[in-house]
């Protein structure tokens, strides 16, 4: 199945995609900690109150995860555009819930950074409480996968040797539009293509078949130190092409069009804009 977190007339809806329709679910009204693998097994459904996708406004997925956790360096591409060493254990950081933008939101361009870039992601979404999960167990703790655009201020990022501040911006991130369930994907998991292009052009192109650290290996790593929550995000990383390593460097401006397409997932589709002058806050 296929769920989205979104509102309609300002207030906050958890829904099942049915078609170019959707069904909100009663007692969630968001997907994340409320719904773990059990509710979205078996949704309670309001089919009272159905509407046409086109009259919502998609949020991010996972509006209010309690954890985003991020995995630098996790293709062999990207590690070599970076001109770095493999890893031998995942590079973790994390994001904020206000770090998350929904599909239908718009890219702003911090005013404060001049080299904003895009990361094409797949993203793990946490069905259960979990910790110190084995590897073989790491499936069972998945309520399934969502597209994410890790967009970067490279020129934050690497102020210091720590990436929080060009990772965690506020309302940089598009997470969506669909979280569809583990069994939707079952074992293409380990094959998915993973495709950027910004106004049309292909800059990245991989496939999930070429992460360094796999996804049963990043569940059983991060929870060995942390206890994995219902409605927790995990960004796998990005494989090369990303624009700060381009030559010359590729930057995100206004009115371009960045999309992010993983097989079984859909479409990430996001419109740049300049930051307005009026959110000085
Ligand atoms: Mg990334």
């Amino acid at each position: 199945m296929r769920f989205v977190s979104y509102t309609h007339d300002g207030r906050p809806y958890a829904g099942v995609v049915d078609g170019d329709h959707v069904v909100p679910l009663r007692g969630a009204r968001e997907l994340g900690r409320d719904t773990p693998i059990e509710v979205l097994a078996t949704p309670d459904l309001d089919e009272a109150s159905r509407m046409p996708l086109a009259d919502v406004r998609l949020r991010p997925v996972v509006p209010e995860p309690q954890k985003i956790i991020c995995v630098g360096l996790n293709y062999r591409s990207h590690v070599t555009e970076t001109k770095r060493e493999l890893p031998t254990y995942p590079v973790l950081f994390t994001k904020f819930p206000s770090s998350l933008i929904g599909a239908d939101d718009p890219i702003l361009l911090p005013r404060e950074s001049t080299q904003v870039d895009y990361e094409a992601e797949l993203a793990v979404v946490i069905g259960r409480t979990a910790r110190r999960v084995a590897k073989e167990d790491a499936r069972d703790v998945i309520a399934g996968y969502t597209i994410a655009n890790d967009v970067t201020m490279r020129d934050y990022q690497y102020k210091t040797h720590q990436w929080l501040q060009g990772k965690a911006w506020d309302g940089s991130t598009p997470l969506g539009p669909h979280l569809i369930t583990e069994d939707e994907i079952g074992d293409r998991i380990d094959k998915l293509s993973v495709t950027l292009t910004l106004n049309g052009e292909v800059l990245q192109s991989s496939d999930t078949s070429r992460l360094i650290f796999d996804i049963p290996t990043l569940i059983s790593t991060v929870s060995e130190f942390t206890t994995l929550l219902p409605g927790d995000v995990i960004l796998t990383g990005t494989p090369g092409g990303v624009g700060f390593r381009r030559n010359p460097p590729v930057f995100l401006t206004p009115g371009d069009q960045v999309v992010v397409s993983i097989d079984g997932l859909g479409e990430l589709a996001s419109t740049v804009k300049a930051e307005p002058a009026s959110t000085t806050s």
